[in-house]
């Protein structure tokens, strides 16, 4: 996989490149204070807030990678030599150092006894008796794990802002450590503009239709670690979106809410957060989703994100989601990782924006890539996204043919 630097700098006509975008929001993030201890069987998710040291070198000794016996390979002599077996050496146990001149019978994760130099696979011995015949030599070290090929003590295993998948907790688990101290969760509270909105499980009315993006944007800030605070529908008046974001800050760490930001006279974002704090509105040259809303309310920041469902996703994907990632101590890059792969149709009218298309990657008989795009570029349709597995990166103003190659975010990159 290759960065996605997600295109050149630089937006269409006054507006503001994601790049730029991006780069002003991260300026912004600070992380969340406070830190919790937990232990490593409930971290899957959580960021370290302090790097972990091992107070143990693993393996703790050489060992075994295969049953077999242990031997010292200059008894080795030639092939179908008969060593007496001196002693038994399960795993758990720790054997006696090895007689000269004898084998040990040994299994995978056993200490290798001393005066011992290989493991010869029981595969290529007979077992006679009290004895083994060894049909095939081994060099020095074959088979034998060495003690701290994996960690030595003293050593930092895991780094401050990283974000702990389930071979973290296991490397933990492996140095013995039991509790880690991670950041606290970041909790966002987030709520829904817009009048013609019902909750689902309600009949609709006339006009009215459900709100998807309170549950898209939910889903979106759990799968990344966050508590959410759902505030419900707000309807289209200036007083009702003051309401909501004063509550919504007070009980949070960040606020996101979608629709209302554009600026005609149903949209009350922007003169809301202006009245309680400071508001910046962006257009950002990308498709779909061009105006962003960030801003402050106190120490809180807002996100608002246009009410197109599709619209809503992408511009979380691309600023909301490295913002809230930073804002949760997670250190490192926050780009998401492209492949390049080959587009099955003709791109013939590019936008002047860049556009970020609802895209499967599949793989043909050969096994090789190809990206195909979505019948609708509309940001209204929602069944775009389920269909799709990524986002293909279809540079602005660039033609493009089938064959051409193009950057994919796979949605295994955004959406975790
Ligand atoms: P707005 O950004 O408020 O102008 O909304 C743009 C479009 O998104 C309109 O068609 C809205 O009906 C739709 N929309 C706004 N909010 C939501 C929501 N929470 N769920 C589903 N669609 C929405
Ligand atoms: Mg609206």
């Amino acid at each position: 996989m290759s960065s996605c630097d997600c295109g050149s700098h630089g937006g269409a006509g006054g507006l503001k490149s994601l790049e730029d975008a991006l780069e002003l929001l991260l300026t912004h993030a600070r992380t969340v204070e406070g830190r919790e201890e937990v232990p490593i069987a409930r971290a899957l998710g959580r960021v370290l807030a302090s790097g972990v040291v091992s107070r143990i070198t693993m393996p703790p000794w050489d060992n075994s990678a295969m049953d077999g016996y242990a031997v010292n390979s200059s008894d080795l002599v030639a092939p179908g030599v008969r060593l007496p077996i001196s002693q038994r050496i399960p795993a758990g146990a720790a054997g006696a150092p090895l007689v000269p001149g004898t084998a040990a019978r040994i299994f995978t994760g056993a200490p290798v006894p001393e005066n011992a130099d290989c493991i010869v696979i029981q595969e290529v011995c007979r077992r006679d008796g009290d004895h083994v015949v060894i049909d095939q030599p081994a060099a020095p070290g074959a088979n034998i794990r060495r003690a701290g090929e994996d960690i030595r003590a003293g050593h930092e295993v895991l780094t401050a802002g990283t974000r702990l998948g389930p071979q973290h907790m296991g490397l933990l688990a492996s140095v013995g450590v039991a509790e880690v101290s991670v950041y606290r969760r970041l909790k966002v509270a987030i709520f829904s503009s817009g009048d013609e909105l019902v909750m689902p499980g309600v009949p609709l009315g006339p006009g009215q239709i459900y709100n998807s993006n309170e549950f898209t944007l939910e889903g979106l800030l759990e799968s990344i670690g966050c508590e959410v605070i759902r505030l419900g529908i707000v309807e289209d008046t200036f007083e009702a979106t003051c309401t909501a974001l004063e509550a919504a800050a007070a009980q949070a760490d960040m606020v996101m809410a979608s629709g209302g930001v554009s600026v005609g006279e149903e949209d009350h974002i922007k003169p809301a957060v202006e009245r309680l704090g400071s508001l910046d509105l962006w257009k950002i040259a990308i498709r779909p989703g061009k105006p962003l809303a960030f801003g402050h309310i106190g120490n809180v920041p807002f996100i608002g994100t246009p009410g197109n469902p599709v619209s809503l996703f992408v511009t979380y994907c691309l600023l909301a989601r490295p913002f809230i990632l930073r804002s949760q101590g997670v250190s490192g890059s926050l780009v998401p990782r492209a492949v390049s792969a080959k587009i099955d149709f003709d791109w013939m009218q590019p936008d002047k924006r860049r556009e970020f298309a609802r895209a499967r990657l599949d793989l043909d008989a050969q096994g090789e890539a190809w990206v195909s795009t979505y019948r609708s570029r509309s940001s209204g349709v929602l069944s775009s996204l389920a269909w799709a597995n990524g986002l293909a990166i279809l540079p602005e103003g660039t033609p493009l043919r089938r064959g051409d190659s193009v950057s994919f975010i796979p949605f295994n990159e955004l959406l975790r």
